[in-house]
C-alpha cells in the first residue's frame, strides 16, 4: 500500500537550462529530474481505482498508476517493461507530448497533477543507459511483406508493431532521414535528433528496412508496391498549410512555418539546402502569425538564429490562466500555455488581425497593417470584429505564417488510387484504417488531420493490428 503521509506537497517540474545559455545552441532545453525526485513525484500518484490518465486521456492507454507503483518500489526495469507493453517509443513523447494524461490526473482536481511525462522520461532514458532497451527482433518471421509509406511517428509505430508480429517491413521515406516531423519539424531544442536516430538504429537492428530519399508514387509506382507487398500503409502526414489571403500576400519575405523549421533542422543535420530553402532570421525583424505550438517553435528558432526582434500574433483571445467553467476536469485544459521559447524573448499579442502586407520597391515585405478584434457571436458562430480605432502597423522583413494545417493536400499515390477524402481533405478511412481499396490502409495525420505525436503512434499501432488481421483473414482465410 502507498504511504500517503510521505507524499511531497507539490509538483516539481525540471525547468529549463538558463535562457542566455540555451539561446546560444540548439540542444534540448529541458532539464532532467533526478531519479529520487522522480520517485517522489511518482509517490504523488493516488493509485486511483478509475485512472482517467490511463483510461480516458492517454491515446496509447499507458498503465500509469501501476508504472508509478513500480517506480516507488525501485523496480525500474519492470516499470520499463510495463511502459513498453503499450508504448512503442516513450523517448519521443517524454520530450514533446503535451501530456494529455496530466490534464486528466485526479490529483489535478485539487492540486497540481503528477509529472507523468517526467516519470516516463526517466524510465526510458534509464532503460537505454542500463541497456535494458535492446533490439528485440521477432522470434518467428512470416512470409508476407508490408510497405509503410512515410516514416513519421505513425509510420514508425506501425512498422515497429508489424515487425514484432513477424512481417517483413519496408518503410519508404521521401526525405533523406527517417522520422517525419520528429526529425524535420520539431526543433532540436525540444527533441534532439540523436534520440530519433537512436530509435531508428534499434529498429534497423530488429529487421525493419528503411528506404529513404524515395518519393513513393513518383520514384516507385503503386504497381511495384502491389507486386512486392501484401499490404500498404499510407502515413504521409498532413502538411498543407493554412494561408492568409490578404493584400500583399505575394510579397517576398512571407513564408510558411514548416520550410523555415525544416531548413534549420536540415542545417543542424548537415543536409543540403536548396537556395530558396535557405531562409534565416538573422538580424531580421520577424513577425510570426499564429499563436500555437508551431509559432512558438518558430519563435525559439528565430531567436537562436539571431533575429533582431520577434513578435507573435494570434487572432484568438488570450486563453484564461485557469480552466473556464465550460472546460471542467477531466477534459484537456484550454488554458494559456507558456513554452520554453516564450520565456526566451519576443513579444506575444492576442486578438490581433493582420489586414494587409505592405512592401518596398523591391517587392519585399516591410510592414503589416493590423487591428485588434473582439470576438462576437453572430448567427451562432464566434466571429472577429475589428475594434474601432485599434488599427496599428508593425515593421517586418520576415513574416512567418504558422496558422495550422488543412490536411495532406495533393498526394501522388492517394490521388492515383482515387482514395476518398473526408470534408477536411484527409484520407477517409474505416474503423480498421482501410481506405476502401483492399490492402491499402492509412493512419496518422494523413487520415485524422494535423494532431499529436502520441495520437499518430496510437493510430499507427492500431493500423498495424488491422493489417495483420487483414492478411490473416483475407489473404489466408
Ligand atoms: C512544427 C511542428 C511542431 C510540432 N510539435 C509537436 C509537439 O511538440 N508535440 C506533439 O505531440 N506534436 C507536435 N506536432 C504534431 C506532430 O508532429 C504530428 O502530429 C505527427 O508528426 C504526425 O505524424 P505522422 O507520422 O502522421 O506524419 P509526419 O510526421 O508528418 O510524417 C509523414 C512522413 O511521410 C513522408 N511522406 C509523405 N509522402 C510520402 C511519399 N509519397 N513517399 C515517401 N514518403 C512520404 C513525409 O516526408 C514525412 O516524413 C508538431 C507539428 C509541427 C508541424
Amino acid at each position: 500500500m502507498r504511504n500517503n503521509d510521505n507524499q511531497p506537497a507539490h509538483r516539481k517540474d525540471p525547468g529549463y537550462r538558463n535562457a542566455d545559455e540555451r539561446l546560444g545552441d540548439y540542444h534540448e532545453v529541458e532539464r532532467l529530474l533526478t531519479v529520487s525526485e522522480v520517485r517522489d513525484q511518482a509517490g504523488r500518484c493516488m493509485s486511483c481505482g478509475t485512472p482517467f490518465c490511463h483510461g480516458y486521456a492517454c491515446p496509447l492507454a499507458n498503465v500509469i498508476p501501476e508504472i508509478n507503483e513500480l517506480i516507488i518500489e525501485n523496480r525500474f526495469e519492470e516499470a520499463l517493461e510495463m511502459l513498453l507493453s503499450t508504448h512503442p517509443f516513450p523517448e519521443f513523447t517524454a520530450r514533446v507530448c503535451p501530456a494529455l494524461c496530466e490534464g486528466s490526473c485526479v490529483r489535478g482536481i485539487s492540486d497540481q497533477p503528477v509529472t507523468i511525462r517526467q516519470v516516463e522520461k526517466m524510465i526510458i532514458e534509464k532503460g537505454f543507459e542500463e541497456r535494458w532497451v535492446r533490439p528485440r527482433p521477432p522470434q518467428r518471421r512470416r512470409g508476407e511483406s508490408v510497405a509503410v509509406i512515410g516514416s513519421g511517428p505513425a509510420g514508425l509505430s506501425a512498422a515497429d508493431r508489424l515487425n514484432k508480429l513477424g512481417f517483413n517491413v519496408t518503410v519508404y521515406e521521401k526525405e533523406l532521414s527517417p522520422g517525419g516531423l520528429l526529425f524535420y519539424g520539431i526543433p532540436n531544442f525540444k527533441l534532439d535528433k540523436d534520440i530519433v536516430k537512436r530509435r531508428i538504429e534499434l529498429m534497423r537492428e530488429e529487421g525493419v528496412i528503411f528506404e529513404c530519399g524515395v518519393n513513393v508514387g513518383s520514384d516507385i509506382s503503386f504497381h511495384y508496391l502491389k507486386r512486392r507487398f501484401s499490404a500498404v500503409l499510407l502515413t504521409g502526414g498532413s502538411r498543407q498549410p493554412c494561408d492568409l489571403n490578404i493584400p500583399g500576400r505575394d510579397l517576398g519575405g512571407i513564408i510558411f512555418a514548416m520550410p523555415f523549421l525544416c531548413a534549420q533542422n536540415k542545417r543542424i543535420a548537415g543536409e543540403p539546402l536548396k537556395p530558396e530553402e535557405d531562409i534565416i532570421a538573422k538580424d531580421k525583424n520577424v513577425v510570426i502569425i499564429g499563436g500555437g505550438d508551431t509559432g512558438s517553435d518558430c519563435l525559439g528558432t528565430a531567436l537562436r538564429q539571431g533575429a533582431e526582434k520577434v513578435s507573435q500574433f494570434e487572432i484568438l483571445p488570450r486563453p484564461p490562466e485557469v480552466r473556464p467553467g465550460d472546460n471542467p476536469w477531466p477534459l484537456w485544459p484550454r488554458i494559456d500555455r507558456v513554452s520554453s521559447s516564450h520565456l526566451e524573448g519576443g513579444t506575444r499579442r492576442w486578438s490581433v488581425m493582420t489586414k494587409r502586407f505592405e512592401g518596398d520597391e523591391q517587392g519585399k515585405v516591410k510592414k503589416l497593417h493590423c487591428a485588434e478584434v473582439e470576438w462576437v457571436l453572430k448567427n451562432e458562430k464566434h466571429v472577429p470584429l475589428e475594434i474601432e480605432g485599434s488599427a496599428f502597423t508593425v515593421e517586418a522583413d520576415l513574416v512567418i505564417l504558422a496558422m495550422g494545417f488543412l490536411g495532406p493536400g495533393p498526394d501522388i499515390l492517394a490521388d492515383y488510387l482515387g482514395l476518398k477524402r473526408d470534408q477536411q481533405g484527409n484520407i477517409l478511412i474505416a474503423d480498421n484504417h482501410g481506405t476502401g481499396i483492399p490492402g491499402i490502409f492509412s493512419a496518422g495525420d494523413m487520415a485524422r488531420g494535423q494532431s499529436l505525436v502520441v495520437r499518430a503512434m496510437a493510430d499507427g499501432k492500431a493500423a498495424a493490428e488491422n493489417i495483420a488481421a487483414f492478411i490473416d483473414s483475407v489473404l489466408h482465410p
